[in-house]
């Protein structure tokens, strides 16, 4: 395939490139200067995993692979990954130049991909702890997981702006003000290191730039109507923080600026993100979004894959169809629709990320720290982010529980779900209910926390409960899902079967608590009266005996509501400056 007209050469072992004591630059400019156009091509081309055969990574110099969201190797474990990304780097390094590739994975809140990695409490929780500090250290654990299974670069953190609950990626926000996400770009300090290269350092992505929680109606990849002036002020400052934190990639948001493709908007990617914000890392697109840019999914036309590249989008993700990227990238590019200086730069950008990262000198994956993975000390910060993510919402004196004494009657079809607990992004890409991963479930916390001493008794759907019990606990809420699947244009509510598990409790007349497991803000006006105490969990993750700790009161809840919290979803977006009365407004957040 790779065609040799501007073939520099054979590889040469002693090429300054490859001389780990010479400046980035010049390594970047010495390997340029060796490289055809396919090569370079290749470098901006990033394709999924289950699309390439083998051999293709050679054949095509690709230079990056992802996994999608629940794209796992057949041994979904850390030896299976790390074979696989061996699998992978042997092969790029079979290439002329021996140019390593770069292997991304959307490692959101854990490595959750993987079987027993420890998966923490979604941003939208972490927003509430309002601990930058903590954040920064789950930051450190997901790169020392994602490390451990080989992987370079993650598709994280998510510094959108949630402005409206129905957007079904609000979980994966740190909340709806700008500060709280800025002031949580820690965790692209604990992700990459001090600077990239150290030990456990994997490539950090802000993303969804830029706008992506400010689209009309919450909807997903939808288009946010908004003066250039409030863009500034809510949705761009927290990209601000992640550049001045050194920030190596950023990712495009698929939705749109006042009717205009991110994917196509040279003013914002170029001009704002690399000019005004001084961003000298690779900007990566969306799955496929660059085929959204003439309205219509079904090829990637000479004008789309120009009109990206030339608005600065530096490699492209092209999970399926990469081979028709490269061939449509190469045609433009020698018809002169994309000047050779804007593959150059896009090069430069990547290459420099990808040398210092250290990828040349240690190119495979590190086999001495599979254990990493789901260990004892990550599981431990996760309970702590599980305990300072609780927002204790209502309380009628009810809370805290007296641990070790009393009958505790669990009900709610979370109260027992790691997957519930966990949200999307959880071994698969929507997420699932079930027992998909290792961890505690709720109940097993609540067990730990009354067991002996007291009794617990379980039935999902509140079977069983009568006036002898002290109190019930109801674990409801949300039950998995992912972008696009999440929106909910008519309000975030309570699904009936919850309403009937809070009837039946309601009905034995016994002290009901309220654990929320959720993304974002339900719709729980109408339920609040009727029961003694209220939590939002939101989506904790596979810790979840930090929800008992809190609920037993061996820790006061500390969490604040990291969005206003609306009273009726007519209100949403709730939070646009006129008076409208949430049920709770944002910073809320009670103790005991
Ligand atoms: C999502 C991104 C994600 C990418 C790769 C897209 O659908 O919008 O957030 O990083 O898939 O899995």
């Amino acid at each position: 395939w790779l065609t040799r007209d501007t073939d520099t050469g054979a590889y040469d072992p002693d090429a300054p490139y490859l001389d780990a004591s010479r400046p980035v630059a010049e390594r970047v400019d010495d390997l340029l200067g060796r490289m055809t156009l396919d090569e370079k091509i290749g470098q901006m081309t990033q394709a999924e995993r289950r699309e390439v055969t083998g051999g293709d990574v050679t054949a095509y110099a690709l230079g990056s692979l992802l996994s999608g969201g629940g794209s796992v190797p057949s041994d979904n474990t850390p030896q299976g990954w790390a074979d696989m990304y061996d699998g992978f780097q042997t092969e790029a390094l079979a290439t002329r130049l021996r140019i390593p590739m770069i292997y991304g994975v959307d490692a959101v809140h854990g490595h959750n991909n993987v079987h027993g990695a420890t998966i923490f409490p979604h941003n939208i929780g972490l927003g509430a702890t309002r601990d930058p500090q903590l954040v920064r250290r789950i930051g450190e654990a997901v790169a020392t997981e994602v490390t451990a299974t080989g992987l370079d670069w993650d598709f994280a953190p998510c510094l959108c702006v949630a402005r409206d609950a129905r957007w079904g990626r609000t979980y994966e926000s740190f909340g709806e003000d700008p500060e709280i996400a800025s002031s949580m770009t820690t965790i692209v300090t604990g992700l990459q290191g001090e600077k990239l290269g150290g030990p456990n350092s994997v490539l950090a992505t802000a993303k969804h730039y830029v706008g992506d929680g400010g689209t009309v109606d919450g909807k997903d990849q939808g288009d946010a109507r908004i003066p250039e002036e409030e863009l500034r002020k809510i949705h761009l400052p927290p990209f601000q923080a992640a550049v001045k934190a050194g920030v190596g990639s950023v990712m495009v948001s698929f939705s749109s600026f006042n009717g205009e493709k991110l994917h196509g908007h040279r003013y914002l990617i170029t001009e704002v993100l690399k000019g005004e914000l001084g961003f000298t890392g690779f900007v990566v697109s969306d799955w496929n979004a660059i085929d959204q840019l003439d309205g219509v999914r079904d090829a990637f036309t000479p004008a789309e894959v120009s009109t990206a590249i030339n608005a600065g989008i530096d490699m492209v993700m092209v999970p399926e169809r990469w081979r028709e990227f490269i061939a449509v990238l190469r045609d433009e590019v020698n018809a002169g629709n994309v000047p050779m200086e804007r593959i150059d730069d896009a090069n430069r950008r990547i290459l420099a990320k990808k040398f210092e990262l250290g990828m040349f000198e240690h190119p495979m994956a590190d086999r001495a720290q599979f254990d990493k993975v789901g260990s004892a000390a990550h599981r431990e910060l996760a309970r702590q982010a599980v305990r300072q993510s609780q927002v204790l919402l209502k309380n009628s004196g009810v809370l805290p529980l007296k641990p070790k004494t009393g009958k505790v009657f669990v009900a709610g079809r979370s109260a027992d779900d790691i997957g519930n607990q966990s949200g999307g992004w959880t071994l698969t890409w929507q997420g699932s209910s079930g027992p998909i991963t290792d961890g505690t479930t709720i109940l097993q916390g609540v067990k730990e926390a009354v067991e002996p001493g007291g009794t617990v008794t379980y039935s999902a759907d509140g079977t069983g409960v009568d006036k002898s019990y002290d109190v019930a606990i109801a674990v409801i809420g949300e039950t998995p899902y992912a972008e696009y699947e999440g929106d909910r244009p008519d309000g975030v509510k309570l699904d009936k079967v919850d309403l009937d598990t809070l009837a039946t409790l309601r009905k034995a007349g016994v002290p009901v608590v309220v654990v929320l497991v959720s993304g974002r803000p339900v719709d729980v006006s109408a339920q609040l009266p009727q029961v003694q105490g209220l939590v939002a969990a939101w989506l904790p993750g596979t810790e979840g005996a930090g929800v008992a700790d809190v609920l037993f009161g061996a820790y006061a809840p500390t969490g604040k509501l990291p969005m206003s919290w609306p009273a009726t979803a007519a209100q949403e977006p709730v939070n646009t400056g006129d008076e409208k009365t949430p049920l709770f407004p944002y910073g809320f957040g009670l103790t005991y």
